[in-house]
């Protein structure tokens, strides 16, 4: 049996003879099926020509990244927590080399994913390294591999450690998860629920980035809301550079408020 994983969001699936008809992932109005048609790789033939690259953050924190780039090309995140190691996000592969090395670093005491978009290899490395898998009960359903090891939480607020709490915004999806790191001076990792964009002052919200499908008034406002109880200089999207240094509190606020001018303005012709 092989693990087929989606060419285009690189998930993946349980592990069957042949690939699936079609990726629900994929399908959904947030995602895309190529012109060319759905398309399916498999692990093994991934682990051929493409690594996991790390690249320290700051103290206690690393991205990772596949490369060259794949599928969505996310970058997946490593926090070092008062209750060990966490994962947060995932990517399509796990290499031996990368797998070594968070053993050494005593294993992953868990895992904790944004939204489905992310949702990569997560079974594979979860039973890797027996760590819990933390999604949304809101969006279970874009579960595509069943494990002993998913833990679906409830409501808006799960604890992972002392110093990790998830916090549901919803918004992109349902389920839409950021983590707030209170690491002295707080961390905020938000995938593409809030996504950090080019400048690194600011962020944006959408319901679906490759179809430019905008979220409404109501949806953006909930996640600054959601937010704002918790103090956080830093935020790292899911991209390469989409990092915002400081003052992030202050970012989102007027990131939220500019987007919400922007979608009420009348028109100027
Ligand atoms: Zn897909
Ligand atoms: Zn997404």
């Amino acid at each position: 049996m092989t693990v087929h994983i989606c060419q285009t969001c690189g998930v993946a699936y349980p592990d069957t003879s042949a690939p699936p008809a079609e990726c629900p992932i994929c399908e959904d109005e947030r995602q895309f099926v190529p012109a060319s048609g759905q398309a399916w790789t498999t692990h093994p033939k991934l682990l051929e020509d493409h690594t996991i690259e790390w690249t320290e953050i700051s103290t206690g924190l690393h991205a990772l990244k596949v490369t060259p780039n794949l599928a969505i090309a996310q970058r997946a995140f490593l926090l070092e927590t008062s209750a060990g190691v966490i994962l947060w996000d995932c990517l399509p592969i796990l290499d031996e080399a990368t797998a070594e090395r968070i053993e050494a670093m005593g294993g992953l005491a868990a895992i904790a994913l944004s939204h489905p978009h992310y949702y990569g290899n997560m079974h594979s490395w979860a039973e890797r390294f027996s760590a819990p898998v933390y999604v949304s009960a809101a969006d279970a359903a874009w579960v595509q591999v069943p494990s002993p090891w998913l833990r679906f939480w409830h409501g808006d607020l799960e604890r992972l450690a002392d110093d990790a709490l998830l916090i549901r915004c919803g918004g992109h999806f349902a389920g839409g998860t950021v983590l707030h790191w209170d690491n002295g001076k707080g961390v905020l990792l938000t995938g593409d629920i809030i996504q950090v964009v080019p400048d690194a002052k600011h962020v944006s919200f959408m319901r679906s980035y490759p179809n430019l499908i905008p979220l409404d008034e109501c949806s953006v406002t909930a996640i600054a809301a959601a937010v704002a109880p918790f103090e956080f200089d830093a935020i790292h999207g899911a991209f390469v550079g989409r990092t915002i240094e400081n003052d992030g509190n202050a970012a989102l606020e007027r990131s939220a408020a500019r987007y919400i001018r922007a979608i009420n303005m009348p028109p100027k012709n």
